[in-house]
């Protein structure tokens, strides 16, 4: 972060000393002199405990929900909502700059979709990248907050729970292009049909300036009928989709990486090549490549700079253990990527292929069809075996074993690794999916030293 003065970051919320801030911190250990802090009352720890020790500290105001023993009242900013203050200085601060920034939002491919960006955008230029998954109240203030004067780009991913969280992320963003990755069924729970998550994506354009890109799906089966502001540029990317914008062809898919063309009605035609497998990450490619070209960039640039995109996190790795090939894609997990992830399995060279497939959460009342589409899925990519785990993949085990899948459901980590003990051999391709929370990637660690 720059230094910025207190009164402007604080704009809104206080009438501030005039002292300079130097960095807004939410988490205590990372306290500096100079700081703003700001408590956040989380389900664990209370921010509030800590805003004494942070004063003390040298931290020149505690932005808290009631006052604070320790903390004189002038330096105090009382808000009733942390995360709406976070946003407000955010937005604050980000007026300050001016680089070009592209929002990612969507139901699945949001991260990936961003590290794509990040590779096409550092070609040209500086640029800033929201750091791992952080894509919410605290997330994308945190990102803003790394502006610095010679940042020529930043790619910022958003993500949601609720109706009208898009709108506020964007809004303190204010990106220059958007991003929709794709409508799937994530979040289901609060939002309770697919035309409403369909509609809280879209609020991303309200943060979008007039003319702004917006790089949109088009094989996907809702946004195509959205009605996209006219205000606002479209660029539809696809493979399917016969008249998209940006459209790759010739896709050929292997452990390795990915390779095909792209034909762009407004640039011309372009090899590229990315190092990720399965058609879901040819869809984040486009669609980097079509926010930023129409941000401006050199087109063939783009293009060749979408291989020197870079993977984070247990999100869908390629990893050799004992002679067995791992997908690690423990990260998270929902319908749409269980059906990505299968498919990249099935693509695998390897005779013999193991779905380990957990949970996955927040589904709402598609919880039961999701489990059970992805057990038929499993059975389709031809899987030797699905060892099922946890309450609500019953249904994935049932409908895979229906299809002729020799499957096994387990409600405890202790009976998976069992039966991975049992069936997986060297040579074989095993999958490792499902929500985080589900805990593979330990079960997965502790698998590993057995080999
Ligand atoms: P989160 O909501 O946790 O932030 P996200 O939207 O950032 O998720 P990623 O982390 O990029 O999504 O990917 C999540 C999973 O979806 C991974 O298994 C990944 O391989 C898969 N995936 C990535 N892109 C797509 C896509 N376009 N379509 C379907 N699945 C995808
Ligand atoms: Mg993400």
């Amino acid at each position: 972060m720059q230094t910025i003065p207190a009164n402007q970051l604080l704009a809104g919320l206080t009438l501030a000393e005039p002292v300079t801030i130097r960095a807004v911190v939410t988490d205590s250990r990372k306290v500096e002199p100079g700081c703003v802090f700001v408590c956040f009352p989380g389900e664990r720890v209370d921010g509030h405990d800590y805003a004494a020790g942070a004063y003390r500290s040298g931290a020149e105001y505690i932005v808290a929900n009631h006052p604070v023993e320790g903390v004189p009242a002038d330096r105090t900013v009382i808000v009733p909502d942390s995360g709406k203050a976070m946003i407000r200085m955010a937005s604050n601060y980000r007026m300050l700059f001016n680089p070009r920034m592209i929002g990612v939002t969507g139901s699945v491919g949001k991260t990936t979709t961003k590290e794509f960006c990040y590779a096409v955008l550092s070609a040209f230029g500086k640029t800033l990248k929201t750091e791992g998954n952080q894509n919410n109240d605290i997330g994308v203030p945190n990102t803003l907050f790394r502006l610095t004067n010679d940042t020529e780009y930043a790619v910022v991913e958003m993500g949601m729970d609720h109706a009208g969280e898009i709108e506020r992320l964007t809004r303190c963003a204010r990106p220059s292009a958007g991003i929709i990755t794709m409508i799937g069924v994530s979040h289901l729970e609060n939002l309770g049909t697919r035309e409403n998550i369909l509609k809280a994506k879209l609020e991303i354009c309200t943060g979008l300036p007039d003319g702004a890109p917006l790089a949109l799906n088009a094989d996907n089966d809702l946004l195509p009928t959205a009605s996209i502001p006219s205000r606002l540029r479209p660029v539809w990317f696809g493979i399917d989709a016969a008249n998209a914008d940006v459209r790759a062809v010739d896709v050929v898919t292997g452990a390795n990486g990915t390779t095909f063309k792209i034909i762009d009605t407004q640039y011309g035609t372009f090899d590229a090549a990315i190092p990720t497998a399965g058609i879901h990450t040819v869809y984040d490619a486009l669609a980097a490549y079509a926010a930023a070209t129409r941000l401006g960039l050199d087109a063939a640039r783009c293009a060749a700079a979408l291989a020197t995109y870079r993977t984070t996190g247990m999100r869908q790795h390629i990893v050799e253990k004992g002679g067995i090939t791992f997908i690690e894609d423990c990260y998270n997990a929902s319908p749409d990527s269980m059906k990505a992830a299968l498919s990249v399995l099935k693509a695998l060279p390897n005779a013999r292929k193991i779905a380990l497939l957990g949970d996955m959460l927040e589904l709402g009342g598609a919880s039961e069809e999701g489990h059970r589409h992805t057990g038929e899925w499993a059975a389709d990519a031809g899987v030797d075996a699905l060892i099922a785990y946890g309450p609500r993949s019953a249904a994935m085990a049932e409908a895979a074993k229906a299809r002729g899948v020799a499957a096994v459901h387990c409600q405890t980590a202790e009976e998976v690794l069992q039966y991975v003990r049992q069936f997986v051999r060297p040579g074989d391709a095993v999958l490792v999916k499902a929500s985080h929370s589900m805990g593979l990637e330990q079960l997965l660690q502790e698998y590993y030293k057995e080999l």
